[in-house]
This record gives structure tokens, C-alpha cells and sequence, in this order.
């Protein structure tokens, strides 16, 4: 505790790997007091923070329990930096990414907290990296469209997705995948459209499926797919044959191929 106002810091800690963790988040992990860091942190970063001299707590949500789990922490970082503290809130890849991290930076801002962000690299890019596809090429779509697999089905125009020319990256895509891809197939994505799925990605445990749009549930059913994991939808894909030969980001690890 320092004898000034407190603050709080809204950090990503990137998709897993250590060195993916920036200066910055880096420099305010060292000067905090208390760390609230999340379940996706990756197993190197909360190794690290137990090094620090920061008070840490573990705010890991489970779904079911979201919203009141969200509350808690919410009230805990304004609490804590009520007390004066220095107070850093990791999460996963980038905050604002599907992260709410700006539900946090709201209610700060409400109970007229000072803080600071400090974005991450964000899962949705950087997991479909290290595993050989790049989300735009110039050969293949002009776009790419980040979505929740978790919205309700009438939240999301399918038909305008399914039509748009885009490469798809869904976030949290497991539990909903087989919804997902038949909300696709049936408003006009071609069936034969390859998909990649990314389990614990820019981690020592990372494992990569490649199929069909057609048969990705099948697949990943029998690979028994788990979260956390990012599925990628479009020909870019493709292009990961190519490079995978060579591509050393996780080289040691057993790449599942199936089509
Ligand atoms: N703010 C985070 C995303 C939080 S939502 C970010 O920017 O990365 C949680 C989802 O992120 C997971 O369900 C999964 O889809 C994805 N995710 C996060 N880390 C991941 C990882 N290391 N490997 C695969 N998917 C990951």
C-alpha cells in the first residue's frame, strides 16, 4: 500500500505465452500491490506472478456463476483501489476482446476510479498464428469477423455472415459449435469452407484440427475438442499446409491433422 490514491490497471496478458506479455504489462505487474488475474491466464504467467512481492488473487469465473462472479470482482478492484492500493486486473488476452473488460472500466469509471488500460494481444489472432494461419492473406477473404460462439442464436444475422466474404473467428465456439456451424451451412457458407480448431493455443499444450465446415463436429467430437479453443473458418486455413513444415512457434508439439 502507498500513501496516495489508488489505481487500477486493466491488463491483457496475451494468449498464453510468456514472451507475448508486453513491456508495459509487464512494468505495472511490478509495481502493483494486488493482482486480480483470471483462469486463461497462461501457467508461465501465474508462475511469474508468484515471484512478485503483489498480494494475488485468483478470480477464475466458471460460467454458470458469471455474473455474480463479475459483480465481486468489480466491487473488489474499486474496494482495493479505495484503499489506496496499486491494483492490476490480468486477463486473458487482450481486455477488450470479448473480455469484459469494458464492463470493469465502466463501473470504475462510475465509482470515479482512476485507471489505465493496457491492451494484450488477443487470442483471436495470435492462437491462429502460432498455428500456421494467418487471418488475412490477399488470395483469400477481405475480411474477418471475430464473434462469440455463446450469443444467442437471434442476436447474430447469420444469413449476412454466412454471406459476407469473411474469414469467421470464434471465440468460446466450442460448446455451441455444432449450432454454429448448421447456422452457417444452412444461410449459404459452403459446406466444404476448412476450419481449423485451436485448443490452448501459444501454450506447450497446443493442438490443432483441421476439417470441413461439414464435418468439423463430427471431427471434433472424436478429438473430444475442449475449451479454450479458437476455431477459424475460411480458406485461409489452407494456407497452414504450407507452413507448417517449417513453422517453429510450437514445434514440438503433436499436430492432429484430420479432413
Ligand atoms: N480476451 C480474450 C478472450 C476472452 S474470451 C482474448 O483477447 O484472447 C475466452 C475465449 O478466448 C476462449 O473461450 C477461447 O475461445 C479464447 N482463448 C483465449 N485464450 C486461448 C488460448 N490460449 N487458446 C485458444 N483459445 C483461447
Amino acid at each position: 500500500m502507498r500513501g496516495m490514491k489508488g489505481k487500477v490497471y486493466i491488463v491483457g496478458a496475451g494468449p498464453g505465452d510468456f514472451e507475448l506479455l508486453t513491456l508495459k504489462a509487464l512494468r505495472v505487474l511490478k509495481e502493483a500491490d494486488v493482482i486480480l488475474y483470471d483462469e486463461l491466464v497462461g501457467d508461465e504467467i501465474k508462475s511469474f506472478l508468484k515471484t512478485l512481492n503483489a498480494e494475488l488473487i485468483d478470480v477464475g469465473k466458471r460460467i454458470c456463476k458469471h455474473k455474480k462472479r463479475q459483480e465481486e470482482i468489480n466491487e473488489l478492484m474499486v474496494k482495493l483501489a479505495r484503499e489506496g492500493k496499486v491494483v492490476v486486473r490480468l486477463k486473458g488476452g487482450d481486455p477488450f476482446v470479448f473480455g469484459r473488460g469494458g464492463e470493469e472500466a465502466e463501473y470504475l469509471a462510475e465509482c470515479c476510479i482512476t485507471f489505465e488500460v493496457i491492451p494484450g494481444i488477443t487470442s483471436a489472432i495470435a492462437v491462429p498464428a502460432y498455428a500456421g494461419i494467418p487471418i488475412t492473406h490477399r488470395k483469400f477473404d477481405p475480411a474477418v469477423v471475430f464473434i462469440t460462439g455463446r450469443e444467442a442464436r437471434e442476436r447474430l444475422n447469420w444469413r449476412a455472415l454466412a454471406n459476407l466474404n469473411a474469414t469467421i473467428v470464434i471465440l468460446m465456439g466450442v460448446t455451441n459449435l455444432e449450432r454454429n456451424v448448421k447456422n452457417l451451412i444452412e444461410n449459404g457458407k459452403d459446406p466444404k469452407t476448412p476450419v481449423a480448431i485451436i485448443e490452448r493455443g501459444c501454450t506447450p499444450n497446443q493442438r490443432v484440427i483441421v476439417s470441413k465446415l461439414e464435418n468439423i463436429v463430427e471431427v471434433s467430437r472424436r478429438e473430444n475438442v475442449k475449451a479454450p479453443a479458437i476455431v477459424v473458418i475460411g480458406d485461409v486455413v489452407r494456407v497452414r499446409e504450407k507452413l507448417v513444415r517449417f513453422l517453429q512457434n510450437m514445434r514440438d508439439l503433436d499436430h492432429v491433422q484430420s479432413c
